[in-house]
């Protein structure tokens, strides 16, 4: 049996925390680990900011429930469901997330937590493990499974290397130019083509 692993933001949705400061005009969330390398001090970051904004965990969603899949993503994610148990594996937050998964049908997502007070304000955020994504294609190939996974940046690259297949998505060139074993593709439909390659190949 085979499993899919696909990373969300990127592939499937765009980025969340840049299309959530667009949406609430406050430019300094658009930060991201290439500005600020230390992921702990972006996050704290990001917290003291939606704190000043008063943004709490409700607001934030509200916000977030404008925001849509990319396009094209909703009826790809269909397609690989129909040919693969599909685990989306991502290194947002839960609280984040949720908006945009409800209009993608409610796959199953492995991915971080916040942590929010009683009034909704978001105190801190939870980690769920070390280098998640790789760890969690390793548990699922100890039950037997043959990974393929898809994802378009650095954190993907250790899933794509422990899957048994690995495939960039809409990379940026210099992840692409790093990364030369991994086939680099942009359109849905080449991805699809890239998937069904593996599933012949089994
Ligand atoms: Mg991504």
């Amino acid at each position: 049996m085979e499993i899919l692993c696909l990373d969300l933001e990127g592939v499937l949705v765009p980025e969340i925390w840049i299309a959530f400061a667009e949406q609430t005009g406050i430019s300094a969330l658009k930060a991201t680990t290439r500005d600020i390398p230390d992921y702990d001090q972006l996050m704290q970051q990001r917290l003291r900011i939606l704190d000043e904004h008063q943004l709490g965990l409700s607001e934030i969603q509200s916000v977030i429930n404008q925001l849509h899949p990319l396009e094209g993503a909703k009826s790809f994610l269909d397609w690989a469901r129909s040919e693969f148990q599909v685990i989306i594996l991502s290194d947002t937050f839960y609280e984040f997330a949720m908006p945009l998964m409800q209009k993608l049908a409610m796959p199953t997502l492995l991915c971080h937590r916040l942590i929010t007070d009683e009034s909704g304000r978001i105190v801190n955020y939870k980690l769920r493990q070390k280098d998640p994504k790789r760890a969690s294609v390793i548990a699922l190939q100890s039950l037997n499974y043959r990974i393929v996974a898809a994802g378009d940046s650095y954190n993907d690259t250790t899933m794509l290397s422990q899957a048994d297949s690995g495939i960039l998505f809409r990379a940026p060139e210099n992840v692409i130019q790093e990364f030369p074993q991994f086939p680099a593709v942009f359109a849905y439909d080449d991805l699809k083509q890239k998937l069904l390659e593996f599933k012949d190949n089994l």
